[in-house]
């Protein structure tokens, strides 16, 4: 019996083992990072009592009534002169409140005439003041551990005059495609572009991870030795596409066979032909090379554990209702391509076979559907899983 999905997720799970750190990076570079640990402010927020409002810094006291206005106080540096009692100051939003000031009138509010102001109803101390510290206070807590980055976040960490933060460092992962048919440019029959180095990279990316290398061989032992060995000196895991089915030029298999790699078939489609191998310390994980085959291998096998390890959310999982009726294959637990329709419906949008590399983009979701399913009514609920 041929391994289960689950069953080879798990194994791959227990090699991949990968190393933990903390690296501290500027703001403009932290944007989709996790934070490593919580971060405390050291200052208040806001960091000065301040005016909410363009308009006039008195004393609730003193109204309702006619006040001189005996100065102007701009948002910019400087500690402004106090407020005398009876007496109002214009001030601008932003600006600090003079000390005695106890409350901002808005412009709107007033009638002002020469030198004097005339605020006719009474106010409550504290209306349009920003005090100081009500938004954060010196050693709270900015941003809790796990934290995934996003504009708002850099924002506040900005605003308490932070320039860095530390996040969790970036596993390294190394990328090998092979096929003696893989061209840069295509020229002739039998050369095709390598599409799987892309697909990888980008993916690799998406989990937080970061590629050390991305190298492509023919068909060739000594050349695919020679680049495992380079990848896995830089790599916390190595990513291989082809080379490890039934055919007569399959070099991942010839190489890591004999470094002890195991090459199974698993109950998958598509996907079936699988390996892994741990090479001088480093998992290797090979993914045959129909491209389809490659990239839901990577999202069902490597970028579940990559994303967990980053800290970053696991794709969304949602039942959904098939709008038709879908075949599957027995015995194998298939990973079909489709999009969403409305909140709660599926749709198939491609055919089953792993060379469909363009029916995959126009996925939005796999549906997947358990091995020994091999037919499903119009209105079935299927689990899928966002791309
Ligand atoms: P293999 O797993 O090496 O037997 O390859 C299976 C199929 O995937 C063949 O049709 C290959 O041409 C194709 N293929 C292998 N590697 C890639 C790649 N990097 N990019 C696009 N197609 C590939
Ligand atoms: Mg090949």
């Amino acid at each position: 019996m041929p391994a289960s999905v689950d069953e080879h997720a798990a194994l791959i799970r227990s090699l991949v083992v990968l190393p933990t750190s903390t690296e501290t990076v500027p703001l403009a570079e932290a944007l989709g990072r996790v934070t490593a640990a919580a971060v405390t402010s050291s200052v208040d927020l806001p960091l000065f009592r301040n005016s909410q409002m363009d308009g006039y810094a008195v004393r609730a006291a003193d109204l309702p009534g006619t006040l001189p206005v005996v100065a102007e106080i701009a948002a910019r540096p400087g500690e402004p002169m106090p407020l005398r009692p009876g007496t109002a100051v214009k001030i601008m939003t932003g600006a600090p409140l003079p000390d005695g000031a106890d409350a901002v009138v808005p412009v709107e509010d007033v009638t002002r005439d020469g030198g004097t102001v005339t605020i006719a109803h009474p106010r409550t101390a504290g209306e349009f003041v920003r005090e100081r510290g009500s938004d954060l206070r010196v050693g709270d807590a900015l941003l809790p551990a796990g934290r995934l980055l996003a504009s708002r976040h850099l924002a506040a960490l900005a605003a308490a005059g932070l320039t860095t933060v530390p996040v969790r460092g970036r596993v390294r992962v190394g990328v090998i495609t092979t096929g003696a048919e893989l061209v840069a440019e295509v020229t002739r029959v039998g050369e095709i572009y390598d599409s799987n180095a892309v697909a990888l990279t980008a993916a690799i990316a998406a989990t937080g991870a970061v590629v050390s290398v991305v190298a492509r061989v023919a068909d060739d032992a000594h050349a695919m030795r020679s680049a495992l060995d380079a990848a896995i000196a830089i790599s916390d895991v190595v990513v291989t596409s082809g080379g490890i089915s039934m055919g007569d030029h399959e070099v991942v298999r010839d190489v890591l066979e004999p470094l002890g790699a195991s090459v199974t078939t698993i109950a998958m489609q598509p996907g079936g032909p699988q390996a892994t191998a741990v090479v001088s310390g480093v998992p290797v994980v090979c993914f045959p090379g129909n491209p389809v085959s490659t990239q839901l291998s990577f999202e069902v096998f490597l970028a579940p554990i990559l994303r967990e390890h980053a800290g970053l959310p696991a794709a969304v999982r949602a039942r959904r209702a098939l709008v038709a009726e879908v075949k599957s294959v027995p015995g194998k637990r298939q990973f079909l391509r489709g999009r969403a329709v409305g909140a709660n419906q599926a749709e198939i949008v491609s055919g089953a076979s792993s060379h469909l590399v363009a029916g995959l983009a126009a996925a939005d979701l796999l549906v997947d559907i358990p091995a020994e399913i091999t037919s499903l009514t119009k209105g079935t609920i299927v689990e899928t899983w966002a791309l």
